[in-house]
């Protein structure tokens, strides 16, 4: 209910004007002017340099984790603290310790890197505070997030009128390809326990996430088998897959893996997408690793069937070498992706005024986010695409000459890399390989991770920060050399 206003004396009504005006002098705090924002910018700036010039011949992991403590010797106060100060518990707590996931010696995981020139769009992004989430707030915002995944659909071969969004990274894109594919196929509780997703031993992990997030954690999972590449076998899908409706299953989705995070292999995807149209599955690839592969010549036939998929998830922050915090969603049918995510708030209804084409927050679980397109345009933008393509191209013959020359030391090797990641083992028990991995996080000059392959603890070398060159592969082979009998 509306109310009128309250019947305040005068001398009430001075001591508040008075009150307000004081707040207003200490929140100017918060609006420093150009002076003092130099004063904060400067040795901001500085730090970062000095960061990068330290790269080089710095480590890649620090096992000693002692500066973390830092943190809570310098609490939040009332007063300000001294820039150089805080900056000196930044690298102190959080640069120096543990893994560098912006060395050139980063090859666990799947490593990213973090290009300058995205910084600073993240810069402008959070000095403008340009609202992304809704077209009506910020239609140029919302028109160059919808550019990079235009951009990004017509690299994997999906119509320019495909739904997307810039997401946070790959989890959260699984999770939105997921809810649409259970949204398009008009799943309901009751049919969730009969409902089956196709993955394979090989399926990153956050796609079990995903569906228990989704609901669906009852769903029923198949583990397509793999060939000795570690590739799911298209004939057993279809086999599993007319077993399933035999039995009174509803076979609902297909995920495949255009790069596999362990070992680095693409399913076969035209084979794949040829039995998820025979018996009307939805395809969903996921492409976080692999997908930007497509920029490379050579690999481009490889991914080509992608273009066949219902939904596709890639990771600018690894293989577009961006910062953490951008991964992107695609779906072949945007009304699809709408349907799934689209609300309407009485609050929100002057939004509604720039036209009917669905916003980032129509085909997103989020409303207010980080305006992510301006790191991806910025630096495609001030780069061109050419070196990302030429640094991915880097990395895939990096991994073949690796793959060789750690074959030559000794090592047991698995299948020659279809991308970048090489795994291998010394012969002989999985104790001396793990103590392998602690010896180098050990030197930390470079820093690998390791995984179980066939029950057996096995290394992995994933080469895909742009900073990683021949130089960074011949380190690692010198120092497993040095390890080894
Ligand atoms: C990294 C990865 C993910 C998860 O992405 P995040 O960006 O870490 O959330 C999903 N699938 C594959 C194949 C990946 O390599």
């Amino acid at each position: 209910m509306l109310e009128g206003p309250p019947n305040r004396s005068r001398t009430d009504r001075h001591r508040m004007l008075e009150r307000i005006r004081e707040l207003e002098r200490q929140a100017l705090e918060l609006e420093p002017d150009r002076g003092e924002r130099h004063a904060f910018r400067d040795p901001v700036l500085a730090y970062a340099d000095r960061f990068l010039e330290g790269l080089e011949g710095g480590k890649a992991y620090e096992g000693d984790l002692a500066g973390v403590d830092r943190l809570r010797d310098a609490p939040f106060g009332e007063e300000p603290a001294d820039v150089d100060e805080t900056l000196q518990v930044l690298r102190t707590a959080v640069d120096a310790p543990g893994l560098n996931p912006a060395a050139p010696g980063h090859m666990g995981y799947i490593p990213g890197g973090g290009v300058y020139a995205s910084s600073l769009g993240d810069h402008l992004a959070a000095v403008t505070n340009r609202y992304a989430g809704i077209r009506f707030a910020g239609p140029g915002a919302v028109a160059m997030e919808e550019m990079c995944v235009e951009w990004m659909a017509e690299l994997v071969g999906y119509p320019a009128d495909a739904g997307g969004d810039l997401t946070s990274g790959g989890s959260i894109a699984n999770l939105v390809g997921i809810v649409t594919a259970r949204e398009a196929r008009e799943l309901r509780a009751r049919d969730f326990h009969r409902a089956v997703v196709y993955l394979s031993g090989q399926t990153h992990h956050c796609v079990e996430k995903a569906l228990r997030i989704a609901g669906m954690g009852e769903c029923v999972l198949r583990r397509v088998p793999l060939d000795e590449r570690y590739r799911m076998r298209p004939d057993a899908l279809d086999a599993m897959v007319d077993e399933d409706r035999a039995a009174g299953r509803i076979p609902w989705l297909l995920i495949s893996s255009a790069g596999t995070t362990d070992v680095g292999t693409v399913d076969p995807l035209d084979a794949l997408a040829d039995v998820a149209e025979d018996h009307g599955l939805w395809h969903h690839v996921d492409a976080a690793y692999g997908g930007f592969f497509a920029l490379v010549d050579s690999v481009r036939p490889k991914l080509a069937a992608m273009a066949r998929s219902d939904s596709l998830v890639l990771d600018p922050h690894k293989g577009l070498f961006l910062p953490y915090g951008t991964g992107a969603v695609l779906v072949k049918d945007r009304a699809a992706m709408a349907q799934a995510h689209a609300y309407q708030a009485a609050y929100m209804q002057d939004a509604t005024r720039a036209g009917p084409a669905p916003s980032p927050a129509d085909l997103s679980p989020e409303l207010t986010r980080h305006f992510r397109g301006l790191r991806v345009w910025l630096a495609l933008q001030l780069h061109g695409v050419a070196p990302f393509r030429a640094c991915l191209e880097e990395k895939l013959l990096l991994a073949r000459w690796f793959h060789e020359r750690v074959g030559d030391l000794g090592f047991e090797t698995g299948p020659e890399p279809e991308l970048s990641v090489v795994t291998y083992r010394w012969p002989g028990g999985d104790a001396f390989n793990e103590s392998l991995v602690r010896a180098i996080h050990e030197d930390g000059r470079i820093f690998v991770s390791s995984t179980m392959l066939d029950g057996r603890f096995t290394l992995r070398m994933a080469a895909l920060t742009f900073r990683t060159h021949l130089r960074h592969m011949e380190t690692l082979l010198e120092i497993l050399d040095g390890q080894t009998p």
